[in-house]
């Protein structure tokens, strides 16, 4: 039979009339048996999720401070939900199980897991479909880690005599039997565990944007959205800021070959972006998309005949790693090398670096130099296809950009360029413009 898993972010469940859109986009598609939920996000621009709330009811309570205004706030959240979707449902011992706790014993994760537990509960209650907690069958490790494979077994194990469900998002159990949650977005990556332990045919992700677009839409405006993108394509898309879907939210998919697709619950009819194992290129040449980031240093090394000696790299790595540093990049000429660093991971340490390396690999010029930007052109149809460099080029040059470094990753599904900082956006544009304008 075929099934969908479908995971609801904040925004798509931040009031009762958002509450009405779900639960139409749910019974309009029967196969959309097993929902994922997330706490109520932001009912407009200016408004507080219902996680920073309970992250700072928590800090109250944690303080021996007087927590109560904002545990109020935090229930009138949920009584308008419950009273705008005219229910008759009271979540008042959840509630004095919560207070109760966040006096006697506050514990961070447990308050911030509530908002998913709460909003779940009323999920289930509207659509009449049973509740299953994330406690019972998402588990951690010690490490604090995901222990996929327990937590698959259990999930499927729950979910295998039901044939729909709500379960809430962003936590399982920890080693210790108490509530942990995932890091902030996590909610996307109970809805892969979900997908993957329920054999689904898909992985809906509804939220707010028809997508993932091409470019960031605060960069350029009116970016199209990408129809489809492969993992790998999105994963370096990601790492380069595009954000749309907690990262660590590929892999219980991935594993499975189950697609994941990006839809919007305030327009559910955009098809919205597919993500798959692997697609066909439409057209050779083209780019999937563009995503840059400030932030970066160059540390550039140069010494006569660097090229010659046997394990001066490897001098300098060592060092680096020595130093608890990650690298990004390491472009290279004869006598010169650049290792592409993010700044905040120099910091406190630049002075005592540059002095090691100096006295141990004795080079001829040595400098940090900060505010390098990194923009990712990535697209499975660069792929031995002639011509894309030029155009990024010619359409950087165009733009008045002075390119700091090249990098082509070796499957040649993306092409990193360094900028200047301010250059960023200006570059984002200009690539987007020649490709998809
Ligand atoms: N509610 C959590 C957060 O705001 C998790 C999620 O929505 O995915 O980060």
């Amino acid at each position: 039979m075929y099934i969908k898993t479908v995971k609801f972010g904040g925004s798509s469940l931040a009031d009762a009339a958002q509450f009405k859109k779900v639960a139409q986009i749910i019974r309009s598609d029967d196969t959309r048996r097993y929902v994922v939920a997330s706490a109520p996000g932001k009912r407009n621009s200016g408004d507080i999720k219902v996680t920073d709330m309970l992250y700072k009811c928590y800090a109250e309570a944690a303080e021996g401070a007087d927590f109560s205004a904002t545990f109020s706030a935090i229930k009138a959240r949920f009584s308008d939900i419950i009273a705008g979707l005219g229910m008759d449902l009271s979540l008042e011992d959840e509630f004095d199980v919560i207070e109760t706790s966040l006096k006697e014993s506050p514990n961070s994760d447990y308050a911030a897991s509530r908002g998913e537990f709460l909003n779940s509960k009323i999920m289930a209650a509207y659509l009449g479909v049973p509740f299953v907690d994330a406690a019972s069958c998402i588990f951690f490790n010690e490490n604090g880690t995901l222990d996929a494979e327990r937590t698959n077994a259990a999930v499927s194990e729950k979910l295998s005599g039901l044939t729909r469900a709500v379960i809430p998002g962003f936590y399982g159990c920890a080693a210790d039997g108490t509530i942990k949650t995932f890091s902030r977005g996590g909610s996307d990556i109970t809805g892969s565990i979900v997908a993957r332990a329920v054999g689904a045919d898909v992985y809906e992700n509804w939220t707010d944007v028809s997508g993932v677009m091409i470019a960031d839409p605060r960069i350029v405006k009116n970016a199209k959205a990408i129809d489809t993108i492969t993992y790998t394509e999105l994963r370096e898309l990601s790492y380069m800021g595009a954000s749309v879907l907690h990262e660590d939210a590929i892999f219980p998919v991935k594993a499975a070959g189950i697609p994941i697709n990006i839809r919007n619950t305030n327009n559910p009819d955009a098809p919205g972006t597919m993500i798959v194992r692997e697609a066909r290129i439409s057209r050779a040449g083209e780019i999937t998309g563009i995503a840059g980031r400030a932030g970066f240093s160059t540390l550039r090394i140069e010494k006569d005949q660097m090229n010659s000696v046997v394990g001066f790299v490897a001098e300098i790595l060592t060092i680096l790693a020595n130093y608890g540093i990650i690298i990004e990049h390491i472009p290279t000429g004869i006598d010169t090398m650049s290792v592409i660093i993010s700044s905040s991971a120099l910091e406190g340490k630049r002075d005592a670096l540059l002095a090691e390396l100096h006295d141990k690999v004795h080079p001829d010029y040595m400098a940090i130099e900060d505010d390098v930007a990194l923009i990712a052109i990535v697209g499975r149809g660069m792929v031995r296809h002639k011509g894309t460099a030029a155009k990024i080029f010619t359409a950087c040059a165009q733009a008045g950009v002075n390119i700091l470094m090249i990098d082509q990753g070796s499957s040649e599904i993306n092409i990193i360029l360094g900028v200047d900082s301010q250059d960023c956006e200006k570059s984002i544009s200009a690539i987007y413009n020649a490709f998809c304008g």
